[in-house]
């Protein structure tokens, strides 16, 4: 893609609202990607841990967005989904006019948010597909997005010179972009994110009541298998919830296999139709190929929708 406006304006500083694991690590790849950028955190402990490894971080939120409004940035909400409506009330007293995005793992619960403060004009959500189950500053990296895909909110209405600054931002952080629109991204995210930590939560507790023998015969499949049941319970609790209707839907799929997994192990002690459609899908996904999106530009006619189309048909952005 060609940009026809100038780099100052798609590339405006960064202010980050909530340093923890996603928000700290995007400070980072931001700042050594050459933006201008700062940050937002309500404890001391984190602002002062981000200061001492260089970045410039306070607590004190009406001065963070103070200096955004001044300066134009892009603000990026990176906190958990019930601190969602908080932020946007902070962001509409102090920095009414700055472009928002953010990596909440939902996506339309966000923009209902957004929306309700009437905000969605200046908002173009993300989800960066990246991360550990770890949480804080600390664990960090700057190099946590590299190659990662990150979503960026396609909606038929966006703004498509928001949608270029956060696409940008994304590029800058190291990850390919996947243009998507809010309520597809929830429903499949239900299937690949939220559903895998309810399961590894599930298979986390079964074993566990084989008590210490089942766990010390624990190998990889029980440890792959619930890797994700070690991530912040908070956090896991935001994206199931406020995803609930998808979740749902993915839930009753996943239950329907289950159940007709134990019928025909009962009744004819077999488990190949789960086991042989498993190991195809699982197939599939190893095999899957991507292709670079080029030549859509944004803003031009029926752009959102074409990209959208892209996205759901393996495309990525590498370049704007
Ligand atoms: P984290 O626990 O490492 O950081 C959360 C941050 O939010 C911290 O800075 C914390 O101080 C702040 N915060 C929490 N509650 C707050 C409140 N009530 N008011 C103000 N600030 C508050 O979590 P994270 O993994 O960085 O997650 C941040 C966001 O990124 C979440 O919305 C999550 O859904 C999303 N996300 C997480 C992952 C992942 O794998 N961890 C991946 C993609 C997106």
């Amino acid at each position: 893609m060609s940009n026809p406006r100038s780099v100052a304006s798609t590339t405006p500083p960064v202010c980050v609202l909530g340093l923890g694991l996603i928000g700290g690590s995007l400070l980072r790849a931001a700042v050594r990607a050459g933006r201008k950028g700062w940050g937002y955190n309500r404890s001391d402990a984190t602002a002062a841990a981000a200061r001492e490894d260089g970045f410039d971080a306070s607590t004190d939120l009406r001065a963070v967005l103070g200096r955004a409004e001044a300066e134009s940035a892009l603000i990026v909400i990176a906190v958990p989904m019930p601190a969602v409506d908080a932020t946007l009330d902070a962001i509409a007293e102090y920095a009414p006019s700055c472009p928002i995005t953010d990596v909440v793992s939902v996506k339309a619960a966000v923009l209902e948010a957004v929306s309700a403060h009437g905000m969605s004009p200046k908002y173009v959500g993300g989800h960066p597909m990246a991360g550990t189950s770890a949480s804080g500053w600390t664990v960090g990296s700057v190099n946590l997005f590299r190659e990662a895909v990150w979503v960026v909110d396609t909606r038929h209405d966006v703004d498509p010179h928001i949608w270029r600054q956060v696409a940008q931002l994304a590029l800058d952080c190291g990850a390919v972009v996947v243009p998507a629109e809010p309520v597809e991204h929830d429903s499949v995210v239900a299937r690949i994110s939220h559903l895998p930590h309810l399961l590894a939560e599930t298979l986390a507790v079964t074993g566990d009541a084989g008590g210490p023998l089942a766990l010390g015969l624990a190998a990889g499949s029980f440890r792959d298998g619930t890797r994700v049941a070690g991530s912040s319970p908070t956090l896991v609790r935001a994206m199931c919830e406020g995803n609930r209707d998808a979740l749902l839907v993915a839930l009753d799929e996943a239950l329907a296999l289950l159940t007709a997994t134990r019928a025909s192990l009962d009744a004819e002690a077999s488990v190949a139709d789960l086991v042989d459609a498993g190991h195809a899908a699982r197939g599939r996904y190893d095999e899957q190929t991507h292709w670079e999106i080029v030549g859509i530009e944004p803003g031009s006619d029926d752009w959102a929708k074409r990209l959208q189309d892209a996205g759901r048909r393996g495309g990525r952005i590498r370049r704007l």
